[in-house]
């Protein structure tokens, strides 16, 4: 079964010069949608699984039977990883526990040293079992300008020390936001990506907040990196808004287009199609 950790696909990455796409996984549908849009595209998979989703969906051990079970009902062939994003200590933990293969800890609100404490710790479980292991470290500057949050900016020493653990990949703030970008964001920080990656003797890096940044922007990212990608807010975007269409169409009063079904059908193929692009984006087809 392609269920696996994120390790092999992010060092393929790395060294072949291309991302693997992350996206967040939200209900059922979107589930069966990246599964499918990695498969078509024969292109490696991360799901991520925030806190939310996890209470949503019926905690991790739901999820994990559940994802594990459509990659066999669907047939998928490419490799998957099931990753916690943005975990604390405890969800990371509970995760590892009910079978995840891969796990972001973000212990980037806590003080450095508590930070890496934690992060060693993780590392030793994970090291046991085979999971992949991604670390955040916490932000300088971000300072709210009066009008728009303008990212953050992640500290190249202190990446440096968490790298030297030999965890797998690393999250680095270059400027880069979750969710909506503001009209006036200056963009990505080339110049901290590059001292990040001689900082840390070249760890793979991972994007977050990848909706919304300009293509040519990520391309450059990636030459210099970036080897995972998070997506979240456009695919969920994409999903309302087919379902948006659907009702105002008045589609839920035909025949049996009220079934909750059909109705999330045109949400799960306009996410997946969202998938589907920022993987060609991304340079992640054929690489499975
Ligand atoms: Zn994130």
């Amino acid at each position: 079964m392609p269920y696996v950790s994120a390790k092999e696909m992010i060092q393929d990455a790395k060294n072949g010069k291309y991302a693997v796409g992350h996206f967040n996984l939200n209900n059922m549908e979107s589930i069966r949608a990246y599964l499918l849009a990695a498969e078509e595209m024969k292109s490696p998979v991360i799901l991520g699984v925030s806190g939310g989703t996890a209470k949503y969906m019926g905690g991790y051990k739901t999820i994990v039977a559940t994802v594990t079970s459509f990659i066999d009902y669907l047939k998928i062939s490419v490799p998957v990883a099931l990753h916690v994003d943005h975990g604390t200590y405890e969800e990371v933990l509970d995760a590892i526990e009910s079978g995840f293969s891969s796990v972001m800890f973000d212990g980037s609100a806590l003080p450095i040293e508590e930070n890496i404490e934690k992060t060693r710790y993780i590392l030793g479980l994970c090291r046991e079992k085979g999971i992949s292991l991604e670390c955040e470290v916490g932000a300088i500057g971000g300072e709210e300008d009066g009008v728009a949050k303008m990212g953050e900016y992640a500290d190249p020493n202190e990446c440096a020390k968490m790298a030297e653990l030999g965890i797998d990949m690393l999250a680095a703030g270059i400027g880069n936001i979750h969710g909506k970008y503001p009209k006036d964001w200056p963009g990505l920080r080339f110049d901290i990506l590059e001292e990040i990656q001689k900082a840390t003797n070249g760890i793979p890096l991972v994007l977050h907040g990848g909706s919304e940044i300009p293509t040519d922007m990520i391309k450059k990212a990636i030459s210099m990196g970036v080897c995972k990608i998070n997506v979240n807010t456009e695919c969920q975007i994409a999903f309302t808004q087919a379902v948006r269409e659907y009702i105002e169409e008045g589609r839920d009063l035909v025949g049996k287009g009220f079934t909750p079904r059909a109705l999330l059908a045109p949400g799960l193929e306009a996410s997946k199609q969202v998938a589907i692009e920022k993987m060609q984006l991304f340079g992640s087809v054929n690489k499975a």
